[in-house]
Formats: structure tokens, C-alpha cells, sequence
């Protein structure tokens, strides 16, 4: 099959990961991501009409695995002033593809980064004044002002400036030559809860901490706190942005803080049958042959395994014609077995869906957590790059 000059043209490529080589031919894949990126955009503006304040999308982790590039034009076209990462590579792979909005790096930066940081104008955290002055030293080399939020520990025991550091690192730095300190943020640990008396400690924790720095005039002009679930739950805590992730992708924040119904997911898994045979009784199917027939079995395979961020666990379920059917023996890196007895008309070419909706059922990411034991947050962003995205409805 040879690759049109039209699809390579095509903006939504994204090379090397997810690279889409037939946009919407799904017939060119064995199995697929189908994106909804207007359902993205959806739920920013859902959540911009709740909060009315700026946005980061949060969009770390090739955007919750729903392909980082595409997820970034989405949100930038559909609003959200500034589009947050992990780390530093990230933002520099969106700056590189011309997204031209905010961008900030929320976790750690490699000072010898720094020059690359301000050359894309990128903001990064700071969370340790130490750090400040490697900072300043890489940027007086490169003749450049870097910008920069403070990143305040009030509770979530992972990274944050001590609150007692900052009026005195804000008094030192405020006015340097190479650090330009705009934002202050701080993170929740159980925004989830509602009423959670950690959420109102660290709410008050970092409340007090902006009137001592606005007395002092050592306060950065923008704040912020709110990750998904403080949307919905803590209203108090939008200040003057908020930082969605799982909520862009129509996710729920956790089972105890669901989405509003308005929210929609924007994912889909799907895949085709690439086999359906008869197996005889007392056959091993996969590796080990922990599954081994009882009576005479229909058996498929579908092209999907734990390469791609599917799980090796047992009592995993997808859909086949709009029903409900086990996986059977082990999954494989790349391929998986289906016990078809339940749909006999069943036949290789079908679709099959992992994640998503087909004839009136649903798999949610939930669901998959479920059986995993995990959250919905691993299993979209245990995707795997190889996986072609393929974007709907922009
Ligand atoms: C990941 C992250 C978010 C987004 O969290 P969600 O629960 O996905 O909304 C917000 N802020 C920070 C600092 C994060 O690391």
C-alpha cells in the first residue's frame, strides 16, 4: 500500500508517535484510538463557563494518551490560555509544532535547560530557592529572563517551596534581572473529597500565605490551584486560573467526585478481528495454556496485547457486536484471544471495541481501572505511542 502525499500532508500527523499515515481510514489499521477532539473542546468550554477564569489544560503525558499535539491545537483553538506539562521535552515538543500560547512546565527542570526554556518561552516551577541560583546563572549566561511560577507545599508532601521560604525567596528575587516571578500555585492532595478537611487546610494554608505577600506587595499576578476535582468540588480555589487534566478528556476525577453529566469522553479503543476459528475441546489457547478448551470453542483474535497498554490480568472484557465477551488464556505483547461461543455470527474483520461504545454498551476507563485495580488516569495514559490516534469531529 503506498502512503498518499495527501496523508502525509495532512497537519494531524504526528510524527514518529501515533504518526497517522491514512487520517480517517480506519481500514488501515488492525486496532486504532479514535479522539473526539470536539468533545475536548466541549469540556474546556464547559469548564471555562463553571469557573470564568483563565485555563491551563493540563495536558502531560502525550495529553492523558490521547496524542499531546492534536490535544494542544484542540484546547488552544477552543480557549485555554496556557497548556501545562510535566517536563521540560514536552514543552519543547509544543513550542516545535507551533503551539504558540502559555506553556509551563509544572514538574522539574534540568537547570542547564534553562536557556531552552527561555529561547521557547517556556515557564518553569521553582520549588527551592536553592535552585533559584542555577537558575539565575544559566540565564545571566544566555543574557535571557526566565519566567517562573513558585510552587507552594501546603499539604501535598511531594513538591513545594515551605511556605515560611517564600515571602523571604520572593523579597530576594522579585526584582532580579534574570527571573521575571509571575504566577504562585500551589496542588491538592484530596480535592476529590468533598468537605475534605486536608483540601480546607491547605486552601487556608496558602489563603493566608497570598494576603501576608499582598501586604508585603510580593505577591505574582497570577494564581492558582484547582487540578479537575477542585473544579467541581471547592469553588473557593479557582483564583485566577485553574488546571484541568482528566476533566478535558471526559474523565471522572475519581468514583467518588464523577464528572457532570455534560462532560464527554473523548476516547475510543478499537480494533478488528483478525481470526475466528473453531478449536476443539480440551485445546490450550495463549501461552502456559492456562485456558484450555472445554467443548468445542469459537476463538478469536484480536491485535492488541501489552504493548499496546492493555494489562497480562485475567477477567478482562471487551465488545463484539454490541456484546459483552471474556478474554481468554494470556495476553500476549501484541494479540489477545476472545471466546466468541456468545456470537455466533461473530467473523474475522469485525470490530471490536476495548474502551468505548458499541451497540448500546459502553466500556468505560473506569471499568478497565477496575479490573486492574488501578485509576482511569493509568489506563489512558499507559496507551502506548504506537497506537495510530486517529481525530474525529474538529
Ligand atoms: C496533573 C496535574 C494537574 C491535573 O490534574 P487532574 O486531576 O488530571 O485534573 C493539575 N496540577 C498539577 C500540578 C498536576 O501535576
Amino acid at each position: 500500500m503506498h502512503i498518499s502525499e495527501a496523508a502525509i500532508n495532512n497537519d494531524l500527523i504526528e510524527t514518529l508517535r501515533g504518526t497517522i499515515l491514512f487520517p480517517m481510514d480506519t481500514h488501515a489499521y488492525s486496532t486504532w484510538l479514535e479522539i473526539d477532539l470536539g468533545a475536548i473542546q466541549h469540556n474546556l468550554k464547559t469548564i471555562k463557563a463553571i469557573t470564568k477564569t483563565q485555563v491551563m489544560a493540563i495536558i502531560k503525558a502525550n495529553g492523558y494518551g490521547h496524542g499531546v499535539l492534536a490535544v494542544a491545537k484542540a484546547v488552544t483553538e477552543a480557549g485555554a490560555e496556557w497548556c501545562g506539562v510535566a517536563r521540560m521535552e514536552e514543552a519543547i515538543n509544543l513550542r516545535q509544532a507551533g503551539i504558540a500560547g502559555q506553556i509551563m512546565v509544572l514538574g522539574y527542570s534540568p537547570p542547564r535547560l534553562i536557556p531552552a526554556a527561555i529561547e521557547h518561552d517556556i515557564h518553569v516551577a521553582i520549588y527551592n530557592p536553592h535552585m533559584a541560583h542555577d537558575y539565575v546563572t544559566y540565564a545571566a549566561a544566555y543574557h535571557g529572563r526566565l519566567k517562573m511560577h513558585v510552587k507552594v507545599e501546603t499539604g501535598m508532601g511531594r513538591l513545594g517551596m515551605a511556605v515560611e521560604q517564600v515571602p523571604k525567596f520572593l523579597g530576594e528575587f522579585h526584582r532580579h534581572p534574570n527571573l521575571e516571578i509571575d504566577g504562585i500555585f500551589t496542588h491538592f492532595a484530596k480535592a476529590d473529597e468533598k468537605n475534605s478537611d486536608t483540601t480546607q487546610r491547605q486552601l487556608s494554608v496558602f489563603n493566608d500565605l497570598l494576603t501576608q505577600l499582598k501586604k508585603a506587595k510580593l505577591c505574582p499576578e497570577l494564581v492558582h490551584a484547582a487540578n479537575s476535582a477542585a473544579i467541581f468540588n471547592y469553588p473557593e480555589s479557582y483564583f485566577g486560573m485553574v488546571r484541568p487534566g482528566i476533566a478535558l478528556f471526559g474523565l471522572d476525577p475519581s468514583p467518588n467526585s464523577p464528572l457532570p453529566l455534560s462532560f464527554r469522553p473523548a476516547l475510543a479503543w478499537k480494533a478488528r478481528l483478525t481470526s475466528v476459528r473453531k478449536f476443539p475441546p480440551g485445546h490450550g489457547i495463549s501461552y502456559g495454556s492456562v485456558y484450555i478448551t472445554s467443548g468445542c470453542e469459537r476463538i478469536g483474535v484480536v491485535p492488541v496485547g501489552y504493548g499496546d497498554g492493555y494489562r497480562r490480568e485475567p477477567d478482562q472484557r471487551v465488545l463484539v457486536r454490541g456484546q459483552l465477551v471474556d478474554i481468554v488464556g494470556r495476553v500476549c505483547m501484541d494479540q489477545s484471544m476472545l471466546q466468541l461461543d456468545s456470537v455466533p455470527e461473530a467473523c474475522a474483520g469485525d470490530e471490536v471495541v476495548l474502551l468505548g461504545e458499541q451497540g448500546g454498551q459502553r466500556i468505560t476507563a473506569s471499568d478497565i481501572a477496575n479490573c486492574w485495580g488501578t485509576i482511569n488516569y493509568e489506563v489512558v495514559c499507559g496507551l502506548a505511542d504506537r497506537l495510530p490516534r486517529v481525530y474525529l469531529g474538529k
